[in-house]
């Protein structure tokens, strides 16, 4: 038998992800030429972010290859939720140690059916050999001048977040252990298939003074909010949402420490002036991800954490790519 024949570049963009685009009127010239041509509506404004995300980084060795497909752009797609935009179109800039056509195939699907599910469309990319990793690029659009920064938030103010910190990286911790049952389970699944917010991130925009993603965990990237706006909170550790399932696993104390420096949760961190927020009752009426209050922002800068009344201390481990105190 002869051994089987790398896939040459070509056969991998023709294979894994020159599939049809969503029908897109938007979309002029897709993938298979230089470059992709697209046309922003009349009467928007065009959003930008990339991340980039490598093995051995951002997710273990090991992941499953549909989980890394779904991951590189749910977490692209998170940026634009934080910004109030709704996503158009993506670039994926992809590393490959080999061609494995098995491992490119779940990759395929598992970012296929995510840009399916918001109807992204993939319009170009680049395919090369290296370390794993890849880096998505998403467009989306917005209202003119209707994007929520970081920066707008002022004393009085609830400070708010969506769904359930500390899930993501519970899973993370449990990806390698023997651990079985459902609530490990769908911890595991948090962090390999987060659900990006934008949904709930465009409702938002209509209330929000100031939002961000949760990635690097909720007491760093609160911090950011509050540093950026150049306030500071008293936030109270009894409010955080945690979910059943991370409670049976890690308990509440640990839960809590889990949900304020884990990260990868891709959950929306925002705050809301006092006059809206009936408003935002209203709208997240028959969410599935809930939203808990954690406080209220203050003009004393900086971020107090209680509990009960007394200041509640943790170690602060939140993974830092360059600074001093890498995990
Ligand atoms: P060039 O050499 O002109 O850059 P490439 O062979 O790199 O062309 O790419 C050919 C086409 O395939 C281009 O439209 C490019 O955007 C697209 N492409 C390459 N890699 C990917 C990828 N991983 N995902 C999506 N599109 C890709
Ligand atoms: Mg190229």
């Amino acid at each position: 038998m002869t051994p089987r024949r790398e896939l040459t570049e070509a056969e991998i963009i023709t294979r894994f992800f020159a599939h049809p685009a969503p029908r897109r009127r938007d979309l002029l010239l897709g993938i298979g030429d230089d470059a992709a041509v697209t046309r922003l509506a009349a009467g928007y404004d065009l959003v930008t972010a990339v991340d980039a995300v490598f093995e051995g980084v951002h997710f273990p060795r090991g992941t499953p290859a549909q989980a890394v497909g779904h991951r590189c752009l749910a977490v692209n797609l998170s940026d634009l939720a934080a910004m109030g935009a709704e996503p158009l179109w993506a670039t994926l800039a992809l590393a490959l140690p080999a061609a494995d056509a098995r491992w490119l195939g779940g990759f395929a699907r598992g970012f296929g059916a995510l840009a399916d599910a918001w109807r992204v469309a993939l319009i170009g990319g680049d395919t090369v050999r290296g370390p794993l990793g890849m880096s998505v690029t998403v467009h989306g659009r917005v209202r003119p001048g209707r994007f929520v920064q970081r920066c707008g938030a002022r004393p009085g103010d609830g400070l708010y977040v969506t769904g359930n910190p500390g899930d993501a990286v519970a899973g993370r911790l449990l990806l390698d252990q023997p651990r079985r049952g459902s609530a490990v389970a769908a911890l595991r699944r948090r962090f390999l298939y987060p659900e990006p917010r934008l949904r709930e991130g465009r409702l938002l925009a209509r209330v929000a003074s100031a939002m961000l993603d949760v990635s690097d965990g909720l007491h760093d990237d609160a911090g950011k909010l509050l540093a950026a706006s150049g306030v500071g909170a008293d936030l109270d550790v009894g409010q955080l949402p945690l979910s059943t399932a991370l409670r049976a696993v890690a308990g509440e104390e640990r839960g809590r420490v889990l949900a304020l420096t884990g990260g990868d949760d891709y959950e929306l961190l925002f705050t809301v002036p006092a006059r809206h927020e009936r408003l935002l009752a209203r709208l997240v009426r028959g969410w599935s991800c809930g939203v808990a209050r954690l406080g209220t922002v203050s003009g004393r800068q900086g971020l107090r954490w209680r509990l009960d009344g007394r200041r509640f201390g943790f170690a602060d481990r939140t993974y830092r790519h360059f600074a001093a105190g890498r995990r």
